[in-house]
């Protein structure tokens, strides 16, 4: 924390315009913002676009990156909504009320009935909110833990740059201002009262500067990419991981947790930070759906019934100490989107012999040859003898085999900054931090231990737009 009276030598730079990335836009650097958001995230336009819809005059985005986004521009855009059309398989309509009982219960019934019901409630509006900026939904289908057809893509090819661009778009149009390659460093409070009023921000040459606003929005993102955070947290989850939003470790790094860390100086709590996602996210594995593919170590042996939960196969991954593991299919199986270029970028591999696949994993021939023998056994009397798997068992059989190379990939972070129903940030007694709020993944109080597909996303908006709502009203 960094109060305004130790700011005051640093408020002589301030006098400096600032410029966004464009250099289009320059502003007085001291004005008073009604709300300033930090992050260009789905939370963070959300709540910038809901603060202008809501009257507040001066409204600011902060983004460290020059590119505006961070994960959800990468996220892969499945956003569940609890619309009365989508109908299960025996005909019964969903509704907001199951939709929180599954989120509930697939958390491990630890998340707050308070905030998953708004989320819930909302989600049909948020839905109609993107809808209304552009978003055109495909039809409804069942995202991963759900049993309900709820989760909707946008019909663009990367759904959540779409969702991006089209926020990006209207924020614009709304006279949203956005400064790029500015980190907000420090929260800046009063010495009164301890209420937020501005923010640290330094620029590409470390130049510290301060900006002084009404109210601001943490919508920094989680802190998937970074590493000595998340190991505190999870001791498995050391740097040799990348996060699925970079799996390959050539991309940005912005989900580090700034926002949680700037908060938590000001007193506020955190829930849930230990449970954190991981999943295989290389691209190595080609089918959408189980029971056509086995996965192997590097002996070339079985370890999991493949149709296992995500946190099983990742719980296991770890405990067996697996860096890497191999995903095997054969010419039979009906293989997922993206299947020639996953062969071309050399992510999956054409072997036309168990002999080539031996070689390429390195494992013993035998081995495989004994695994193989096993499963397809199995796969005729349709029971798994070795690890029960009962979806769809289908021989791995006939040339050419496919292999493709998986690794953890960390995905998403349950937990975060405890919040109230306003996305008021709370601190360790549980009282708002006056004048700060915070939306999507850096918030945590919803998923509990494990989060449902498409419920991040949804979470972004319903709560970023109630961010932005609060904020406004304050900033009146
Ligand atoms: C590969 C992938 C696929 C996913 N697919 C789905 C899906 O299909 N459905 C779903 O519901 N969820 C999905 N998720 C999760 C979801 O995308 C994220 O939870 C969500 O996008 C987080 O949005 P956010 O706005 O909170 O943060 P982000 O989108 O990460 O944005 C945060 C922004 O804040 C900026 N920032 C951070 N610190 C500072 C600072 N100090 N100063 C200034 N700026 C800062 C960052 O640079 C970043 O641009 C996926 C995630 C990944 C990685």
């Amino acid at each position: 924390m960094i109060s305004r009276r130790k700011l005051l030598s640093a408020s002589a730079l301030a006098l400096t315009p600032a410029v966004n990335a464009f250099g289009a836009l320059n502003f007085n650097i001291n004005k008073t913002w009604d709300v300033i958001v930090i992050g260009s995230g789905l939370a963070g336009l959300s709540a910038a676009i809901a603060a202008k819809e809501n009257k507040a005059k001066d409204v600011l985005i902060i983004e460290k990156t020059s590119l505006i986004g961070g994960h959800s521009r990468s996220s892969s855009g499945s956003f569940c909504a609890a619309l009365p059309t989508n109908i299960d398989k025996n005909g019964v309509p969903d509704s907001p009320q199951l939709m929180a009982r599954e989120i509930y219960e697939y958390g491990g019934k630890l998340g707050s009935m308070e905030l998953i019901n708004i989320l819930a409630e909302q989600s049909v509006n948020a839905y109609r909110w993107l809808a209304s900026k552009g978003v055109k939904w495909s039809a409804p289908f069942i995202p991963v833990g759900a049993s309900y057809p709820r989760g909707f893509h946008s019909n663009a090819p990367l759904s959540g740059f779409d969702y991006v661009h089209k926020l990006t778009t209207n924020a614009r149009e709304l006279g949203i201002n956005f400064l790029f390659r500015r980190e907000v460093t420090d929260l800046l409070t009063d010495d009164g009262r301890g209420a937020v009023c501005g923010v640290v921000i330094r620029d590409t040459y470390g130049t510290l500067k301060y900006l002084k606003a009404k109210t601001v929005i943490l919508a920094t993102g989680g802190f998937t990419d970074n590493p000595v955070m998340r190991a505190r947290y999870d001791s498995r989850l050391s740097s040799s991981l990348h996060s699925t939003a970079n799996p390959f470790g050539r991309g940005l790094l912005t989900a580090t947790g700034d926002g949680i860390r700037m908060a938590q100086e000001l007193g506020a709590d955190t829930i849930d930070m230990e449970h954190i996602q991981t999943l295989f996210y290389l691209g190595g594995r080609l089918l959408d759906y189980v029971g056509g593919d086995i996965y192997l170590d590097s002996r070339g042996k079985r370890f999991i019934n493949e149709g296992s939960s995500l946190k099983q196969i990742s719980d296991t991954v770890f405990s067996l100490g697996l860096k890497e593991v191999w995903i095997l299919t054969d010419a039979k199986s009906h293989k997922g989107p993206n299947f020639e270029n996953r062969i071309k970028n050399g992510i999956v591999n054409k072997c036309n012999s168990l002999e080539e696949v031996a070689s390429l994993i390195r494992c013993p021939i035998e081995n495989l040859k004994r695994t193989l023998d096993r499963y397809n056994t199995d796969a005729e009397s349709n029971s798994d003898s070795e690890f029960g798997k009962t979806t769809v068992l289908q021989k791995i059989d006939r040339p050419p085999y496919f292999v493709g190379k998986e690794k953890l990939g960390v995905h998403f972070c349950c937990g975060g900054l405890k919040f109230d129903r306003y996305a008021r940030v709370l601190d360790t007694y549980e009282a708002p931090i006056p004048n700060l709020y915070v939306a999507g993944e850096a918030a945590g109080g919803i998923h509990g231990n494990n989060r449902m597909g498409g419920c991040a996303l949804v979470e972004c908006v319903v709560f970023g737009r109630i961010a932005g709502t609060h904020a406004a009203e304050i900033s009146l």
